[in-house]
């Protein structure tokens, strides 16, 4: 479980940072339904500590230097004043003591003083105790009071909240890097790594989803409030479950690619490891098989038989020479031949003065003995005193198939390791046992790959000296696997190099396999950013439809109710009191322009007739079937209007006495014409009255009211209009 989320820490800060980056999305959100202005520092608190962990991720990932440290602490830091400040300034909206301003000021300075006593991660650790912790404290507080204020599902919501920076104080503020001070050095990541078997990291990720979504659910319960609306309550519930199912899916399929990313780099790291341990290994062999073959081409030397038979000093010398010339052949340092008794018979030039193998018995000539059997015997043997490995290759020497002495030659491997200094993976020869004799390493020289066995330690101290027998890994590697080498993961190959259980361990650190999993952590990013902007959107579209569709409702209705206000209901006409005011506006240009103007008023005849033989209802068909007659008789700039009961009146535009009496009088005949349903004929009296300079509405209708008079009182039936000239003017006074 540990070693597994180790490898995932890279996708858990992205986690963490995405979801701080929700919260402050979130709480800029609910800025625009009005909330206070503190919100705007808790969004910001969001975005600055999201951005913080994504800081984390990038030196993870990345590179780390103490610059970038410093920049990634006052980026914590600022997040956690942030926050602190939120709660501040809530606390004193809803009425409760907080401190000024001032009070960062010296909270800022201890911060500063610790990180330039104890340290960087000690000024971590104290931003954290400090800000991160009280901060977080102070805000759940704020929460718990703001649930007070709310009520149902909304109050829970709230509470949720408060419990979650409740929890986050505890495991922001008080979880901290290991340190030098206590109690940074006891409790701390390892520790709850130990304790848990989960980072922290990935529990203060999983706490920032809580309280995004409880912040956000809060922010919904608003628009809910706030819209009031069935079908949006019902979308924003829908909605919510989508969130959280794609949310959780998004990430899931995120994280299964970058660890599909991360495989098909590892499973190429292993595919390298394997060709660089071959290159190895066959470079070593190359450096061995020259000291293999020669050996051999030494021991049937004609020039060497006779010398162990006894030869002469001529004979000597022939085969120096021609051991000379083995030796530089071969590339190596040293050659011997040896008698079956293990005594020098002859030595390479300079061979006199190494350290010689006395006789068969020494430790450092197991080859020889092999070879006085009339085996090949091939050997490395680790110097202690000159701390460099050598090489032995050994071969019989026979006479008519007996073994009469031995020819070796020695290689020091000095020259395959400085030739392989700047091999940039850690290689490491070792013997049978596992103790390290050549590397790149030269911290690791003499130590135990893996762990040794009492007796084996013991043997190895007494040739050696007291060997650190802290082992690299615990079990001894067979072929390939991963490793943990000096805190990083490595790739370990093995491969055996065939003489006598010796064998090459060759590490490849995987440091780079972050980088190749934030292809991964991006993709994911940019699907997560694009499903939030579609849900956001979606949620902006239905809002904005639902509140159109009322805007339209509201016109609907006002357009109605200015129907009503204007029309008479029976016929459809304009009522009394829009005929009013279109008169008035048609005066006021009369007046201006001097345009011609004339006002008619006609009523039914005898109509109380038509009710009395007919019914009421009869008598409403006929007023509604004379409007239409009527209405589809005039101009469309003539304006008709139901005076009130069977008495109508009508406004004709530009036309002066003249031309009104002659509409008029077709309008007349036209309704005679009419055959009304069960009725049958019906005719009207019509009142004619020009518009003169100075008219009022009342006394043009007054005039029109006696021209009608006149017209009932002449026989019905007819037309009658009243021009108002001078001598007139008094008398229309008079009748006001
Ligand atoms: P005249 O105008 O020719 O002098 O005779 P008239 O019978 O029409 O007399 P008057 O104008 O005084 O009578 C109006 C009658 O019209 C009275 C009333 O019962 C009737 N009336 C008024 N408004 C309505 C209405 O909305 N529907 C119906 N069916 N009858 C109405
Ligand atoms: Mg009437
Ligand atoms: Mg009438």
């Amino acid at each position: 479980m540990t070693a597994f989320f180790s490898t995932q820490l890279d996708f858990i800060l992205f986690f963490y940072g995405l979801s701080f980056i929700l919260l402050g999305t979130t709480c800029i959100a609910i800025m625009r339904i009005g909330r206070p202005e503190a919100w705007v520092v808790l969004g910001l608190f969001g975005f600055v500590h999201g951005s913080s962990e994504w800081l984390d991720l990038t030196a993870m990932v990345i590179s780390d230097s103490p610059a970038f440290d410093v920049v990634r602490l006052a980026v914590m830091t600022t997040s956690f004043v942030l926050l602190m400040e939120f709660a501040r300034r809530e606390a004193l909206r809803l009425g409760l003591k907080a401190p000024g301003l001032w009070v960062y000021i010296p909270l800022l300075a201890l911060v500063a003083a610790g990180g330039v006593t104890f340290g960087m991660t000690a000024a971590v650790a104290f931003a954290r105790y400090i800000f991160g912790f009280f901060g977080a404290m102070a805000t759940s507080l704020v929460f718990a009071r703001l649930a007070q204020t709310f009520s149902g599902f909304t109050k829970r919501l709230a509470l949720c909240a408060a419990a979650g920076f409740a929890a986050y104080a505890v495991a922001a503020g008080l979880i901290v890097p290991t340190g030098k001070v206590w109690p940074t050095t006891v409790i701390n990541y390892d520790w709850f790594m130990q304790l848990t078997g989960v980072p922290i990291q990935f529990v203060r990720g999983m706490l920032a989803c809580w309280l995004a979504f409880s912040i956000w659910s809060i922010w919904g319960q608003n628009l809910i409030a706030e819209v009031s609306s069935a079908r949006y309550t019902r979308f924003i519930h829908r909605q919510f479950v989508f969130t959280l199912i794609a949310m959780a899916a998004i990430l899931v399929a995120g994280w299964t690619l970058t660890e599909l990313l991360g495989q098909i780099y590892k499973h190429n790291v292993q595919q390298k490891a394997s060709g660089d341990i071959d290159l190895l290994a066959s470079r070593l062999r190359a450096e061995t098989a020259a000291l293999d073959g020669m050996v051999k081409a030494l021991a049937g030397s004609p020039a060497i038989l006779p010398l162990l038979d006894g030869g002469s000093q001529n004979q000597i010398g022939t085969a120096k020479s021609v051991l000379d010339l083995n030796v530089d052949a071969s590339g190596a340092a040293l050659g011997f031949i040896f008698d079956r008794n293990g005594k020098v018979v002859v030595a390479s030039s300079g061979g006199h003065t190494a350290r010689l193998p006395a006789s068969a018995a020494d430790r450092s000539a197991p080859d020889f003995v092999k070879s006085v059997t009339g085996e090949a015997g091939y050997h490395f043997a680790f110097d202690p005193r000159s701390r460099s490995l050598d090489y032995y290759a050994s071969y019989p020497i026979r006479n008519h198939g007996a073994v009469i002495g031995v020819a070796v030659l020695k290689k020091s491997l000095g020259l395959f390791a400085v030739d392989l200094k700047y091999f940039d993976h850690p290689y490491f020869l070792v013997d049978p046992d596992g103790v390290v004799m050549l590397t790149n390493r030269p911290d690791m020289l003499l130590r135990t790959l893996w762990p040794l066995s009492t007796e084996q330690s013991r043997q190895n101290a007494r040739q050696f000296g007291k060997l650190i027998d802290r082992p690299l890994v615990e079990n001894e590697i067979a072929d390939a696997t991963w490793i943990n080498f000096g805190g990083a993961r490595d790739f370990a190959r093995r491969r055996h190099v065939g003489h006598g259980g010796w064998s090459l361990v060759m590490l490849k650190p995987i440091q780079q396999i972050y980088a190749s999993r934030v292809l991964g952590i991006i993709i994911t990013l940019l699907v997560t950013v694009m499903t939030l902007i579609y849900l956001f959107g979606k949620e902006r579209w239905f809002h904005d439809s639902i509140q159109m569709e009322r805007r339209l409702q509201l016109q609907n209705l006002a357009q109605d109710l200015r129907f009503q206000a204007t029309t008479d209901p029976l016929t459809g006409l304009f009522n009394r009191l829009k005929f009013d005011q279109t008169l008035s506006i048609e005066l006021s240009r009369s007046a201006r322009y001097g345009s011609p103007m004339c006002l008619v008023l006609y009523d039914v005849d005898h109509f109380k007739d038509v009710n009395d033989t007919y019914g009421h209802q009869v008598g409403d068909k006929v007023l509604t079937q004379l409007s239409h007659v009527v209405s589809g008789s005039i101009r469309d700039c003539d304006v008709l209007a139901r005076w009130g009961g069977e008495e109508f009146i009508l406004m004709l535009p530009g036309c002066d006495a003249e031309m009104a009496r002659a509409t008029v009088e077709k309008l007349r005949t036209a309704v005679t014409q009419v055959t009304f349903d069960l009725v049958g004929n019906v005719t009207c009296s019509f009142g004619v009255a020009e518009w003169a300079e100075g008219d009022t509405a009342e006394a043009l209708i007054a005039r029109a009211d006696d021209a009608l008079y006149r017209a009932k009182v002449k026989g019905r039936n007819r037309v009658e209009t009243i021009v108002r000239d001078a001598e007139e003017l008094p008398s229309v006074a008079q009748a006001q």
